[in-house]
Protein backbone atom coordinates (compact mmCIF):
# COMPACT_ATOMS: atom_id res chain seq x y z
CA UNK A 1 0.00 0.00 0.00
CA UNK A 2 1.20 3.17 -0.66
CA UNK A 3 2.83 5.43 2.25
CA UNK A 4 -0.20 7.00 4.22
CA UNK A 5 -3.13 5.63 2.24
CA UNK A 6 -4.27 4.02 5.65
CA UNK A 7 -4.16 7.95 7.39
CA UNK A 8 -5.83 9.43 4.00
CA UNK A 9 -8.43 6.87 4.13
CA UNK A 10 -9.05 7.20 7.51
CA UNK A 11 -9.32 10.74 7.28
CA UNK A 12 -11.81 10.99 4.91
CA UNK A 13 -14.08 8.44 6.60
CA UNK A 14 -14.08 10.66 9.88
CA UNK A 15 -14.48 13.66 7.30
CA UNK A 16 -18.09 11.73 6.31
CA UNK A 17 -18.91 11.18 9.58
CA UNK A 18 -18.51 14.55 10.67
CA UNK A 19 -20.46 15.45 7.53
CA UNK A 20 -23.28 13.25 7.97
CA UNK A 21 -23.54 15.36 12.07
CA UNK A 22 -23.05 18.55 10.62
CA UNK A 23 -25.95 18.01 7.69
CA UNK A 24 -28.61 16.98 10.66
CA UNK A 25 -27.63 19.53 12.79
CA UNK A 26 -27.90 22.32 10.09
CA UNK A 27 -31.31 20.83 8.64
CA UNK A 28 -32.24 21.56 12.18
CA UNK A 29 -30.77 24.85 13.76
CA UNK A 30 -30.92 27.27 10.20
CA UNK A 31 -33.08 29.72 11.58
CA UNK A 32 -32.46 29.47 14.79
CA UNK A 33 -30.90 31.20 17.45
CA UNK A 34 -27.85 28.19 16.78
CA UNK A 35 -24.43 29.33 18.27
CA UNK A 36 -22.43 29.99 21.30
CA UNK A 37 -19.51 32.37 21.24
CA UNK A 38 -16.25 31.85 22.21
CA UNK A 39 -13.45 33.75 22.70
CA UNK A 40 -12.56 36.49 20.30
CA UNK A 41 -16.40 36.75 19.25
CA UNK A 42 -15.87 33.48 17.28
CA UNK A 43 -18.96 31.97 16.79
CA UNK A 44 -18.66 27.93 18.10
CA UNK A 45 -22.41 25.59 17.80
CA UNK A 46 -23.25 22.10 18.68
CA UNK A 47 -22.16 20.53 15.16
CA UNK A 48 -18.64 21.94 15.80
CA UNK A 49 -18.14 19.51 18.85
CA UNK A 50 -20.17 16.62 17.79
CA UNK A 51 -17.80 16.98 14.62
CA UNK A 52 -14.85 16.81 16.26
CA UNK A 53 -15.53 14.17 18.93
CA UNK A 54 -16.49 11.89 15.72
CA UNK A 55 -13.03 12.79 14.06
CA UNK A 56 -11.02 12.19 17.14
CA UNK A 57 -12.57 9.01 17.98
CA UNK A 58 -12.04 7.67 14.62
CA UNK A 59 -8.57 8.67 14.11
CA UNK A 60 -8.00 7.71 17.97
CA UNK A 61 -9.32 4.13 17.07
CA UNK A 62 -6.86 3.84 14.39
CA UNK A 63 -3.75 5.71 15.54
CA UNK A 64 -3.42 5.95 19.28
CA UNK A 65 -0.57 6.87 19.79
CA UNK A 66 -0.48 10.09 17.86
CA UNK A 67 -0.96 13.78 19.16
CA UNK A 68 -3.52 16.52 17.80
CA UNK A 69 -4.36 19.95 17.28
CA UNK A 70 -7.67 20.84 17.37
CA UNK A 71 -9.73 23.78 16.94
CA UNK A 72 -12.20 22.80 19.99
CA UNK A 73 -12.06 20.96 23.53
CA UNK A 74 -13.77 19.58 26.34
CA UNK A 75 -13.22 22.83 28.56
CA UNK A 76 -15.21 25.15 25.87
CA UNK A 77 -17.36 22.31 25.67
CA UNK A 78 -18.61 22.01 29.69
CA UNK A 79 -17.91 25.98 29.78
CA UNK A 80 -19.96 27.17 26.93
CA UNK A 81 -22.34 24.24 26.18
CA UNK A 82 -25.70 23.85 28.32
CA UNK A 83 -27.09 20.62 29.51
CA UNK A 84 -29.43 20.83 26.40
CA UNK A 85 -26.66 21.47 24.32
CA UNK A 86 -24.66 19.19 25.82
CA UNK A 87 -27.62 16.42 25.09
CA UNK A 88 -28.41 17.20 21.62
CA UNK A 89 -24.33 16.60 21.06
CA UNK A 90 -24.81 13.52 22.36
CA UNK A 91 -28.06 12.64 20.58
CA UNK A 92 -26.46 13.75 17.05
CA UNK A 93 -23.24 11.65 17.88
CA UNK A 94 -25.26 8.54 18.85
CA UNK A 95 -27.10 8.77 15.10
CA UNK A 96 -24.44 8.95 12.91
CA UNK A 97 -22.52 5.88 15.22
CA UNK A 98 -25.58 3.92 16.09
CA UNK A 99 -25.01 3.70 19.61
CA UNK A 100 -24.97 4.79 22.48
CA UNK A 101 -22.28 7.00 23.80
CA UNK A 102 -22.20 8.43 27.21
CA UNK A 103 -21.17 12.55 27.57
CA UNK A 104 -17.34 11.49 29.62
CA UNK A 105 -16.63 9.36 26.17
CA UNK A 106 -17.51 12.32 24.40
CA UNK A 107 -15.28 14.78 26.51
CA UNK A 108 -12.41 12.09 26.25
CA UNK A 109 -12.96 11.94 22.19
CA UNK A 110 -12.67 15.60 22.11
CA UNK A 111 -9.57 16.16 24.47
CA UNK A 112 -7.78 12.74 22.48
CA UNK A 113 -4.32 13.60 21.33
CA UNK A 114 -4.28 17.06 23.06
CA UNK A 115 -0.75 18.70 24.55
CA UNK A 116 1.15 15.33 23.43
CA UNK A 117 4.44 16.13 21.78
CA UNK A 118 5.33 13.35 19.16
CA UNK A 119 5.96 13.89 15.70
CA UNK A 120 3.01 12.44 13.90
CA UNK A 121 0.02 15.43 14.98
CA UNK A 122 -3.00 15.85 13.54
CA UNK A 123 -4.52 19.23 12.84
CA UNK A 124 -8.22 19.15 13.31
CA UNK A 125 -10.60 21.91 11.98
CA UNK A 126 -13.96 20.43 12.81
CA UNK A 127 -15.76 23.02 11.02
CA UNK A 128 -14.00 25.60 8.94
CA UNK A 129 -15.87 28.39 8.16
CA UNK A 130 -18.23 27.90 11.36
CA UNK A 131 -19.36 31.80 10.35
CA UNK A 132 -20.27 30.32 7.09
CA UNK A 133 -22.27 27.51 8.36
CA UNK A 134 -24.46 29.71 10.76
CA UNK A 135 -25.48 31.45 7.61
CA UNK A 136 -26.32 28.62 5.87
CA UNK A 137 -23.69 28.92 3.78
CA UNK A 138 -20.22 26.91 2.58
CA UNK A 139 -18.30 25.73 5.42
CA UNK A 140 -15.54 22.80 5.52
CA UNK A 141 -14.56 20.04 7.42
CA UNK A 142 -10.88 19.68 7.76
CA UNK A 143 -8.13 17.17 8.55
CA UNK A 144 -4.22 17.37 7.97
CA UNK A 145 -1.64 14.60 9.28
CA UNK A 146 1.72 16.54 9.92
CA UNK A 147 5.02 14.77 10.25
CA UNK A 148 7.92 16.56 12.13
CA UNK A 149 6.41 19.74 11.11
CA UNK A 150 5.39 18.70 7.22
CA UNK A 151 2.12 18.32 5.96
CA UNK A 152 1.55 14.84 4.76
CA UNK A 153 -2.16 14.37 4.39
CA UNK A 154 -4.17 16.59 3.76
CA UNK A 155 -8.32 16.33 4.00
CA UNK A 156 -10.70 18.90 2.96
CA UNK A 157 -14.69 18.05 3.11
CA UNK A 158 -16.92 20.53 1.51
CA UNK A 159 -20.52 19.44 2.28
CA UNK A 160 -22.48 22.22 0.15
CA UNK A 161 -19.49 22.55 -2.13
CA UNK A 162 -21.38 21.12 -5.93
CA UNK A 163 -19.35 18.00 -7.11
CA UNK A 164 -18.32 18.93 -10.95
CA UNK A 165 -18.56 21.92 -12.42
CA UNK A 166 -22.37 22.24 -13.38
CA UNK A 167 -23.12 24.62 -10.45
CA UNK A 168 -26.20 23.96 -7.89
CA UNK A 169 -27.86 21.88 -10.28
CA UNK A 170 -25.53 19.42 -9.71
CA UNK A 171 -24.91 16.80 -6.60
CA UNK A 172 -23.49 18.66 -4.04
CA UNK A 173 -20.95 17.15 -1.36
CA UNK A 174 -17.43 16.33 -1.79
CA UNK A 175 -14.28 15.57 -0.22
CA UNK A 176 -10.73 16.28 -1.66
CA UNK A 177 -7.60 14.70 -0.39
CA UNK A 178 -3.97 14.47 -0.60
CA UNK A 179 -1.02 12.88 -0.09
CA UNK A 180 2.51 14.38 -0.36
CA UNK A 181 4.14 13.31 -3.53
CA UNK A 182 1.06 11.30 -4.71
CA UNK A 183 -0.85 14.12 -6.21
CA UNK A 184 -4.81 15.07 -5.22
CA UNK A 185 -7.92 13.55 -5.61
CA UNK A 186 -11.94 14.40 -5.95
CA UNK A 187 -14.51 12.12 -4.48
CA UNK A 188 -18.59 13.11 -3.77
CA UNK A 189 -19.54 12.91 -0.55
CA UNK A 190 -21.37 10.07 -1.56
CA UNK A 191 -21.06 6.96 -3.97
CA UNK A 192 -19.89 8.05 -6.79
CA UNK A 193 -16.29 8.24 -8.88
CA UNK A 194 -13.21 9.56 -8.31
CA UNK A 195 -11.08 12.28 -10.10
CA UNK A 196 -7.90 13.80 -9.86
CA UNK A 197 -8.01 17.19 -8.75
CA UNK A 198 -5.42 19.30 -10.86
CA UNK A 199 -5.45 23.05 -11.28
CA UNK A 200 -6.25 25.09 -14.10
CA UNK A 201 -3.75 25.85 -16.60
CA UNK A 202 -4.57 29.51 -16.90
CA UNK A 203 -1.82 31.91 -17.41
CA UNK A 204 -3.37 35.17 -18.54
CA UNK A 205 -4.19 37.17 -14.73
CA UNK A 206 -7.01 39.07 -17.18
CA UNK A 207 -8.74 35.95 -17.61
CA UNK A 208 -8.15 34.51 -13.77
CA UNK A 209 -10.78 34.02 -11.01
CA UNK A 210 -9.66 34.81 -7.82
CA UNK A 211 -11.94 33.72 -4.46
CA UNK A 212 -11.16 35.30 -0.84
CA UNK A 213 -13.26 35.01 2.66
CA UNK A 214 -16.35 36.38 2.62
CA UNK A 215 -16.03 37.61 6.64
CA UNK A 216 -14.81 41.35 6.61
CA UNK A 217 -12.96 40.39 9.89
CA UNK A 218 -11.16 37.48 8.18
CA UNK A 219 -9.22 39.46 5.19
CA UNK A 220 -8.67 42.46 3.89
CA UNK A 221 -11.55 43.20 1.22
CA UNK A 222 -9.70 46.56 0.06
CA UNK A 223 -6.28 45.27 -0.46
CA UNK A 224 -7.62 42.30 -2.15
CA UNK A 225 -9.41 44.45 -4.64
CA UNK A 226 -6.36 46.66 -4.71
CA UNK A 227 -4.36 43.70 -5.58
CA UNK A 228 -6.60 42.24 -8.18
CA UNK A 229 -6.24 45.60 -9.98
CA UNK A 230 -2.38 45.45 -9.77
CA UNK A 231 -2.56 42.58 -11.49
CA UNK A 232 -4.69 43.30 -13.59
CA UNK A 233 -7.14 41.01 -12.78
CA UNK A 234 -10.53 40.53 -14.79
CA UNK A 235 -13.23 40.38 -12.27
CA UNK A 236 -13.62 40.93 -8.44
CA UNK A 237 -12.82 37.72 -6.01
CA UNK A 238 -15.66 35.44 -5.38
CA UNK A 239 -16.17 35.36 -1.49
CA UNK A 240 -16.18 31.58 -0.10
CA UNK A 241 -16.22 30.89 3.81
CA UNK A 242 -13.74 28.08 4.76
CA UNK A 243 -11.22 25.86 2.92
CA UNK A 244 -13.66 25.19 0.00
CA UNK A 245 -11.29 28.25 -1.47
CA UNK A 246 -8.66 26.04 -1.42
CA UNK A 247 -10.79 22.86 -2.62
CA UNK A 248 -12.28 25.77 -5.68
CA UNK A 249 -8.21 26.53 -6.58
CA UNK A 250 -7.15 22.68 -6.32
CA UNK A 251 -10.12 21.71 -8.69
CA UNK A 252 -9.17 24.26 -11.50
CA UNK A 253 -12.44 25.97 -10.39
CA UNK A 254 -10.57 29.31 -9.24
CA UNK A 255 -6.48 30.33 -9.95
CA UNK A 256 -6.15 32.34 -7.07
CA UNK A 257 -7.26 32.48 -3.25
CA UNK A 258 -5.90 35.56 -1.49
CA UNK A 259 -5.90 36.28 1.97
CA UNK A 260 -4.50 39.69 3.36
CA UNK A 261 -3.96 40.30 7.01
CA UNK A 262 -5.81 42.40 8.55
CA UNK A 263 -3.66 44.24 10.64
CA UNK A 264 -0.52 42.87 10.62
CA UNK A 265 -0.71 41.37 13.69
CA UNK A 266 -2.67 38.36 13.59
CA UNK A 267 -1.34 34.76 12.98
CA UNK A 268 -3.33 32.33 11.16
CA UNK A 269 -3.89 28.80 12.55
CA UNK A 270 -2.31 25.94 11.13
CA UNK A 271 -5.90 23.80 10.91
CA UNK A 272 -7.04 26.23 9.04
CA UNK A 273 -4.68 25.80 6.06
CA UNK A 274 -2.31 23.02 6.30
CA UNK A 275 -4.97 20.49 4.78
CA UNK A 276 -5.98 23.36 2.31
CA UNK A 277 -2.26 24.05 1.48
CA UNK A 278 -1.48 20.18 0.79
CA UNK A 279 -4.59 19.24 -1.55
CA UNK A 280 -3.64 22.80 -3.70
CA UNK A 281 0.04 21.66 -4.08
CA UNK A 282 -0.23 18.33 -4.68
CA UNK A 283 -2.89 19.05 -7.51
CA UNK A 284 0.38 21.45 -9.25
CA UNK A 285 -0.67 24.71 -7.62
CA UNK A 286 1.60 27.02 -5.22
CA UNK A 287 0.87 28.11 -1.49
CA UNK A 288 2.76 30.94 0.23
CA UNK A 289 2.28 33.72 2.85
CA UNK A 290 2.24 37.34 1.14
CA UNK A 291 5.67 37.35 0.93
CA UNK A 292 6.18 34.36 -1.24
CA UNK A 293 7.69 32.10 1.64
CA UNK A 294 6.94 28.46 2.30
CA UNK A 295 4.15 28.03 5.17
CA UNK A 296 5.67 26.87 8.58
CA UNK A 297 3.66 24.17 10.28
CA UNK A 298 6.49 23.63 12.74
CA UNK A 299 6.03 26.19 15.30
CA UNK A 300 2.69 25.41 16.94
CA UNK A 301 -1.04 26.04 16.45
CA UNK A 302 -0.23 29.57 14.49
CA UNK A 303 1.62 30.02 11.28
CA UNK A 304 4.25 32.25 13.10
CA UNK A 305 6.55 33.09 10.87
CA UNK A 306 4.11 33.80 8.08
CA UNK A 307 1.63 36.92 6.78
CA UNK A 308 -1.15 35.91 5.23
CA UNK A 309 -1.81 33.73 2.31
CA UNK A 310 -1.86 33.36 -1.25
CA UNK A 311 -2.43 29.93 -3.11
CA UNK A 312 -2.45 30.28 -6.66
CA UNK A 313 -2.45 27.67 -9.66
CA UNK A 314 1.46 28.04 -9.73
CA UNK A 315 1.46 30.04 -13.18
CA UNK A 316 0.21 33.30 -12.11
CA UNK A 317 1.86 32.89 -8.59
CA UNK A 318 5.36 35.24 -9.16
CA UNK A 319 2.40 37.83 -11.16
CA UNK A 320 0.24 37.61 -7.87
CA UNK A 321 3.47 38.08 -5.25
CA UNK A 322 4.72 41.01 -7.48
CA UNK A 323 0.95 42.82 -7.35
CA UNK A 324 1.24 42.29 -3.50
CA UNK A 325 4.45 43.92 -2.78
CA UNK A 326 3.42 46.84 -5.30
CA UNK A 327 0.11 47.38 -3.49
CA UNK A 328 2.40 46.91 -0.09
CA UNK A 329 4.61 49.85 -1.02
CA UNK A 330 2.17 52.22 -1.96
CA UNK A 331 0.14 51.88 1.20
CA UNK A 332 3.35 52.28 3.11
CA UNK A 333 3.05 48.53 4.86
P1 LIG B 1 -12.75 31.91 6.25
O1 LIG B 1 -14.00 31.10 6.23
O2 LIG B 1 -11.80 31.61 5.14
O3 LIG B 1 -13.00 33.37 6.45
O4 LIG B 1 -11.91 31.43 7.50
C1 LIG B 1 -12.45 30.96 8.68
C2 LIG B 1 -11.36 30.96 9.72
O5 LIG B 1 -10.86 32.27 9.92
C3 LIG B 1 -11.80 30.52 11.08
O6 LIG B 1 -11.64 29.13 11.23
C4 LIG B 1 -10.89 31.28 12.02
O7 LIG B 1 -9.92 30.43 12.62
C5 LIG B 1 -10.16 32.26 11.13
N1 LIG B 1 -10.05 33.62 11.68
C6 LIG B 1 -10.58 34.13 12.81
N2 LIG B 1 -10.20 35.41 12.99
C7 LIG B 1 -9.39 35.72 11.94
C8 LIG B 1 -8.66 36.91 11.55
N3 LIG B 1 -8.72 38.03 12.29
N4 LIG B 1 -7.94 36.85 10.42
C9 LIG B 1 -7.88 35.73 9.68
N5 LIG B 1 -8.56 34.60 9.99
C10 LIG B 1 -9.30 34.58 11.10
MG1 LIG C 1 -11.33 27.28 10.84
Amino acid sequence: MAAYELERKAACEAARLASRLCLAVRSEMLHKENHMEKAGHEPVTIADYGAQALILQHIAQQFPGDGTLAEEGAADFDRLGTGEQHEQVKRHIEQVLDREVDLDTIREWLDFGKGKNVSRMWLVDPIDGTKGFVRGDQFAIAIALVVDGEPVVGVVGCPLMPFGASGAADARGVIASAVRGQGAIIEPLGEGPIRPAVVSEEKRASAARTVESVETGHTDHSWSAQVVRAANIGGQPVRIDSQAKYVAVADGRAEIYLRGSKDGVYRERVWDHAAGMLVVEEAGGRVTDLNGQPLDFSVGAKLENNLGIVATNDALHDTLLNAIQSVGEESGR
